[in-house]
């Protein structure tokens, strides 16, 4: 049997690497294991805008995480520049968004958060072929290459002295009363201190599964998302642009994202022909000019779903040496910094930036 660090933490996603960052720099031992290699399922899939989709149509919660994160994003992606030589090109690019039948919410979102934003010119709207609709632009809104960043933040924890045992599958839990004392996995038994959930699309099995009867099951399942790559030139999409549903985020490089779908798929993350064909004709169709450019990638990835969005941070009500950082659906990119620091503090027994209350396991989500 190996005995691991003070925390363990299932999942080498961007909530668990971050979890892992902070709970590092506090001095304690640390071990993530990922049945994968790190950062390759749902953190590298996304697109890296950093900030919801409308987001004042998402929950509070989910406001001030995403608020907390947005205070804490330029100067993490500076360190980890700094710390690691690894650029996660966190880009202030600005957000333009074309329709916004809901104006009024959105104004009064963007004033009650201190969020700039403007009516978009006609200037800005020129290259798309969209019915607009209270065309709003909201300047400061940034995004992160994600792939980058999690390459950056794998980087980081291991200079840190973290412990990262990749293609390590947890595969069951020994229990004794109210403590798990064994994680059963495919690279043997470990013995664990605190251990943390952090598996993203994955948790709700793996509670299901390996825990069941427990009282205190979040419910998180997988939600999938496909997005295209064309591969552009630079300065041909100055911004992010969001027309409806969908997306275009255009990289340093001149590549230009084109996202996403949302489908109900179980696990199977195959990248279908159908979602192939209607981003291409999204992106086409908004922007003409894309026609021009080559397809040079196409997948999928798992979101870790849940009723409304609001991810389960704290500890487990049963077991005590048990916590749960998962279940960040759309949003896990931009709300991973306050996550982490807040499952940190929980732990730690500091006082936490925000009221952790609507994160508990019992609270709705
Ligand atoms: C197409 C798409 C677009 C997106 N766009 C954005 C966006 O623009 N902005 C934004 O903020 N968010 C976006 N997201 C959402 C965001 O990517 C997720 O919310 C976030 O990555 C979740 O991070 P995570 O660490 O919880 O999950 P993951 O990155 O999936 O990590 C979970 C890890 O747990 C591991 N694991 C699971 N089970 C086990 C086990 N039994 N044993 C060991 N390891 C295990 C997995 O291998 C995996 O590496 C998007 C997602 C998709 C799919």
């Amino acid at each position: 049997m190996q005995t691991t660090a003070d925390f363990t933490i299932i999942g080498a996603g961007v909530i668990g690497l971050m979890t892992a960052r902070e709970l590092r720099q506090s001095g304690a031992t640390v071990t993530v294991l990922d049945q994968n290699a790190a950062g390759q399922e749902s953190s590298w899939a996304g697109g890296g805008i950093l900030l919801p989709l409308y987001p004042w149509r998402q929950a509070e919660a989910i406001t001030r995480l995403v608020m907390h994160s947005l205070a804490l994003y330029p100067t993490l992606m500076e360190t980890l520049l700094a710390d690691t030589g690894m650029d996660p090109e966190w880009t202030p690019c600005g957000l333009l968004m074309t329709q916004n039948p809901d104006i009024g919410a959105a104004t009064a979102w963007c004033q009650n958060n201190h969020i700039r934003y403007a009516e978009a010119t006609a200037a800005q709207l020129e290259p798309f072929c969209s019915a607009a609709i209270n065309p709003l632009w909201l300047p400061d809104i940034a995004q992160a290459r994600n792939p980058r960043l999690l390459q950056a933040l794998k980087q980081d924890v291991f200079n840190k002295g973290v412990q990262l045992i990749e293609h390590c599958q947890v595969t069951g839990f020994t229990r004794q009363q109210d403590r798990i004392n064994t994680l059963n996995t495919t690279q043997g038994d470990f013995s664990p201190g605190q251990l943390v959930i952090a598996s993203g699309a994955w948790t709700g099995m793996l509670f299901e599964q390996l825990l069941p009867s427990i009282l205190g099951q979040p419910q998180i399942a997988p939600i999938k998302g496909q997005m295209l790559v064309f591969a552009a030139k630079p300065g041909l999409l100055p911004s992010i642009v969001l027309d409806g549903d969908r997306y275009l985020i255009p990289r340093r490089d001149g590549n230009i994202l084109a996202g996403s779908t949302v489908e109900q798929e179980g696990f199977d993350k195959t990248a279908t022909a159908l979602a192939k064909q209607q981003l291409h004709s999204f992106a086409t169709e908004l922007m003409p000019t894309l026609a021009r450019y080559p397809l040079i990638a196409h997948w999928a990835g798992l979101r870790p779903g849940t009723a409304q969005g609001i991810p389960y941070i704290g500890k487990h009500p049963v077991i005590g040496n048990l916590s749960i950082n998962a279940g960040h659906f759309r949003n896990g990119l931009v709300m991973a910094p306050a996550s982490a620091q807040m499952l940190a503090d929980i732990l730690l027994g500091r006082p936490t930036a925000l009221a952790s209350s609507p994160y508990q396991l019992d609270s709705p989500h």
